[in-house]
């Protein structure tokens, strides 16, 4: 198949409320995804993420705002006359049809000459890997396959945009990975603006070229996988994007080239300062992979922080060991990379824990 035009969708302080306005849904949400980008809508259930994308589908109107498709305002554009393409978590294929006919079934009804529908079934089963399962019904094949017919079914129609739904929440693990690839890829060749509802930070991370973390109908923060992991703007991203330890506090002391966190329930930590850093109520996040763990204190560093504490539980996961170290009345994770003849950590063991100064972000809470 050839590469599709590559468009914009634009959303300007969309605004959408049910009920007559009395559960606001959406707020104000502004955000841009560029001509042929795979962007993904990242949140908790109940964060928004369908909605948007249903509105983008037609199938939701906003009360505020705009949507710009293709720098073209198309609010109050029905969903059939959008050419927005839209893949559901069900797949929503016909029983009935055999395979081709699915995926010609958009072709057809738009009154496509039938050389043109042989073509182009052809070349989007093609695509997706199926072209010798064309005389199959849905229920012959497995549910991987069913969710290649439901892409080719929705590609073939040469859609703007591509809008997916949980695509991939209905497979098996091992699969879910497979297809995420095939996706990406699939994205790579036509070149199509992709949409990509998940409420998985791994599906989103390893998809999207940049990605919306929603909570609560706002949009939390935008950006790469990359910089939402390491610039997190808010605790809520922090805890969504990734794993992290969060220890809320106070910096009470700024001094020349460090300040004074009061860590709750910790005591009194001496951190580097950072240009943005203000006294006041604060939280500190890092993630458990930037916590090196030792016995003793035989070795230190003055690019850590170093804590104390006692080793609660254990969690061996292969790669590395998950540690839960109570440092007084907080618990910190600390992964540890695992390799074959090392001995762990014992539970209630007392460790040093070094988190690098260097990976600590400052978030205000
Ligand atoms: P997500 O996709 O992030 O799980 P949704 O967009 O489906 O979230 O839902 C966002 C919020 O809107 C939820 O609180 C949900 O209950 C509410 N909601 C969704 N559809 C309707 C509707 N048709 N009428 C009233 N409330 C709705």
């Amino acid at each position: 198949m050839k590469q599709l035009k590559k468009i914009a969708v634009e959303c300007k302080n969309i605004g959408l409320s049910y009920d007559g306005g009395k559960t606001e849904v959406l707020k104000d949400i502004t955000l841009r995804i560029e001509p042929g980008e795979f962007f993904a809508l990242l949140g908790p259930s109940g964060s928004g993420k369908s909605t948007l994308l249903r509105l983008i589908a037609g199938f939701n109107q906003h009360q505020r705002g705009q949507l710009l498709v293709d720098g073209k305002d198309i609010t109050g554009v029905p969903p059939y006359a959008r050419n927005i393409g839209m893949v559901f978590q069900s797949y929503a294929l016909w029983p009935h049809m055999t395979i081709w006919d699915n995926v010609a079934f958009g072709l057809v009804e738009r009154r496509v000459d039938k050389a043109t529908v042989k073509q182009k079934v052809g070349a989007a089963l093609e695509l997706v890997g199926l072209a010798q399962y064309a005389n199959r019904r849905p229920n012959q094949l497995s549910g991987g396959q069913q969710q290649r017919v439901a892409l080719a079914r929705t590609i073939v129609i040469e859609p703007q945009v591509l809008l997916l739904d949980e695509p991939l929440s209905n497979l098996d693990k091992k699969l879910r990975v497979q297809m995420r690839e095939e996706l990406r890829s699939l994205q790579r060749t036509l070149g199509i603006t992709t949409v990509f509802v998940t409420h998985d930070q791994e599906e989103a991370m390893t998809t999207a070229d940049r990605m919306a973390v929603m909570d609560k109908g706002i949009v939390q923060q935008l950006g790469t996988p990359a910089a939402l992991f390491d610039y997190p703007a808010n605790p809520f991203v922090a805890n969504f994007v990734g794993t992290t330890n969060l220890l809320a506090g106070e910096i009470d002391q700024i001094n020349g080239d460090t300040v004074r966190f009061r860590a709750q329930g910790i005591g009194d930590i001496t951190l580097p300062k950072h240009p943005d850093v203000r006294a006041g109520k604060m939280a500190i996040s890092f993630r458990p992979h930037t916590v090196k763990m030792q016995v003793g204190d035989s070795v230190r560093d003055g690019a850590y922080l170093w804590l104390n504490g006692a080793v609660e539980h254990t969690e061996f996961l292969g790669e590395f060991t998950r540690y839960r170290v109570r440092v007084g009345d907080s618990l910190v994770t600390a992964d540890q990379a695992h390799f074959s003849g090392m001995t762990p950590f014992a539970e209630s063991a007392a460790v040093r824990l070094g988190v690098d100064a260097t990976q600590i972000r400052y978030l205000a809470v």
